[in-house]
C-alpha cells in the first residue's frame, strides 16, 4: 500500500525541489499516493485566503506532509501560513538535525547538532497592534497606567507570550528526543536575566524537567552567549532547546555552521502529525532557475521515512545524498568551494542522487 501523504509544493524554490525530491523518494522503492494541495499566493487567488480549510484537513487525514518552503509577504498582507499552519495543527516541535557531511563547505569539522525549537508561541503568537490603531493607544494607556512608562506616539507593538505549559512540552520533548536518539546534552537557550517574567518561564520549566531526565546532561546559556559559542566551538553542543524566535535565528545559524540553507532539514510535529519541510524559505529571486540546492528538501524527505518506519530507504536516501556531498562533483552552486568550476541544476542533482540509489540496489 503507497502512503498517502499530503504534498504542499508551495512557492518561489518550493515546486523545483519538491520535484526534485518526489523523484529521489520514488528511487528509494517506497510508494507515495500524494494528496497535492496549494497555499500562499496561489491559494489566496483561488480560495480567498492562503491557507485554505481542505489543507489542513488533508493533514489532519493523512498525519504526514511533505512541504516546500512559501513566501509570506514583507511587513503588509495576509499572515505566514508556515507560522498559521504550525499553529493550527499544534505542531509545538521543530526538530532540525544540522549535521556536516564531509564535503560540505564549511570551517568547522564533526558538528552534530539538533535544534528543538517551540514553535506555537512568544512573539510568533501573532498578537500585534498596528501604529496609530484604536487598540495600540489602548494598551500604551494600559503601559502607563501599570508602569508609569510612556510609550512612543508612533510605536507598534507585537506581544512576546511564553507559558509553562508550552515550555514544559517542549523541553519534554527535547529529553525524550536526546533519549530515543541516544544523545548526551541537552542545552536550554534563553534570556531571563532581562525578560523575566516570559524567558524566565521558560527557564524554570527547563530546569524543573531536566530534574526528570538524570541520564541526560542539562545546562542552560544566555541566548547571545550561545551564539559566541555556536561560532568558536559548535561541536560542544548536542540538543539545544530554545523558544521560537531564538530557535528560529539559531536554526539559520547552525544552518550556516554545517555549510549552508541548502543541507539544513527540519521537521514540525506534534503528538501525531507531521510535517517535513527545509529551514530555508522561497529564495524567490531563484524561482524558476532550476539552480537551487534540493538537498535539504530530500534531507527532510529522509526524516519523513524514518518517521514512517522506513529506515532502510531513509538510510539509503541519506547515503545517496552525502555521497554525492563527498565527491563534490553534482553539487549546487552553494556548495561549490570554487565558484569558477561549474555548478550542476536542481534537477541534475536529483539524477546523480538517483544513480547513487540505483548503484545501491535500491
Ligand atoms: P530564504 O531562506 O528563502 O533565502 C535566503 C537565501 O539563502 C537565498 O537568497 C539563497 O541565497 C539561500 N538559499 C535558501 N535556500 C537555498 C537552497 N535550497 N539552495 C541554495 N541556496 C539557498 O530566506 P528569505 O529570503 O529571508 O525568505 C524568502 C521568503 O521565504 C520570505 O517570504 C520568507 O517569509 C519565506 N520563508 C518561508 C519559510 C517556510 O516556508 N518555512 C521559512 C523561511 C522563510
Amino acid at each position: 500500500m503507497p502512503y498517502k501523504v499530503t504534498l504542499i509544493p508551495g512557492d518561489g524554490i518550493g515546486p523545483e525541489i519538491i520535484e526534485a525530491t518526489k523523484k529521489v523518494l520514488a528511487a528509494t522503492g517506497i510508494e507515495f499516493d500524494w494528496d497535492e494541495r496549494i497555499v500562499g499566493q496561489k491559494a489566496q487567488d483561488k480560495f480567498g485566503t492562503p491557507l485554505p480549510d481542505n489543507v489542513l484537513e488533508s493533514i489532519k487525514k493523512n498525519r504526514v506532509a511533505l512541504k516546500g518552503p512559501v513566501t509570506t509577504p514583507m511587513g503588509t498582507g495576509f499572515r505566514s501560513v508556515n507560522v498559521a499552519l504550525r499553529q493550527s495543527l499544534d505542531l509545538y516541535a521543530c526538530l532540525r538535525p544540522c549535521k556536516i557531511y564531509p564535503g560540505a563547505p564549511t570551517l568547522y569539522k564533526n558538528v552534530d547538532i539538533v535544534i528543538v525549537r517551540e514553535n506555537t508561541e512568544d512573539l510568533y503568537s501573532g498578537i500585534e497592534f498596528a501604529r496609530g490603531s484604536k487598540e495600540a493607544a489602548k494598551l500604551s494607556k494600559l503601559i502607563k497606567d501599570s508602569t508609569k512608562t510612556e510609550t512612543r506616539e508612533d510605536s507598534g507593538y507585537s506581544i512576546k507570550v511564553i507559558s509553562e505549559t508550552a515550555s514544559r512540552r517542549i523541553v519534554k520533548f527535547a529529553f525524550e528526543y536526546a533519549r530515543a536518539n541516544k544523545r548526551k546534552k541537552v542545552t536550554a537557550a534563553h534570556k531571563a536575566n532581562i525578560l523575566k517574567f516570559s524567558d524566565g518561564i521558560f527557564l524554570t520549566a527547563a530546569r524543573d524537567v531536566a530534574r526528570e531526565y538524570q541520564d541526560i546532561h542539562f545546562e542552560d546559556v544566555v541566548i547571545d552567549a550561545l551564539c559566541m559559542r555556536l561560532a568558536r566551538n559548535p561541536q560542544q553542543y548536542d540538543v539545544i532547546v530554545l523558544p521560537n524566535p531564538y530557535g528560529d535565528i539559531v536554526s539559520d545559524l547552525c544552518a550556516g555552521i554545517i555549510g549552508g540553507l541548502g543541507l539544513a532539514p527540519g521537521a514540525n510535529l506534534s503528538d501525531n502529525i507531521a510535517v517535513f519541510e527545509p529551514t530555508h524559505g522561497s529564495a524567490p529571486k531563484y524561482a524558476g532557475l532550476n539552480k537551487v540546492n534540493p538537498m535539504a528538501m530530500m534531507l527532510s524527505a529522509t526524516m519523513m521515512l524514518r518517521h514512517l518506519g522506513e529506515t532502510k530507504a531513509a538510510n539509503n536516501l541519506e547515503k545517496a545524498i552525502s555521497d554525492i556531498i563527498a565527491e563534490g562533483k553534482s553539487v549546487t552552486y552553494d556548495l561549490k568551494t570554487d565558484p569558477n568550476q561549474p555548478a550542476a541544476t536542481t534537477s541534475e542533482v536529483a539524477e546523480a542522487v538517483i544513480k547513487k540509489l540505483k548503484g545501491q540496489g535500491g
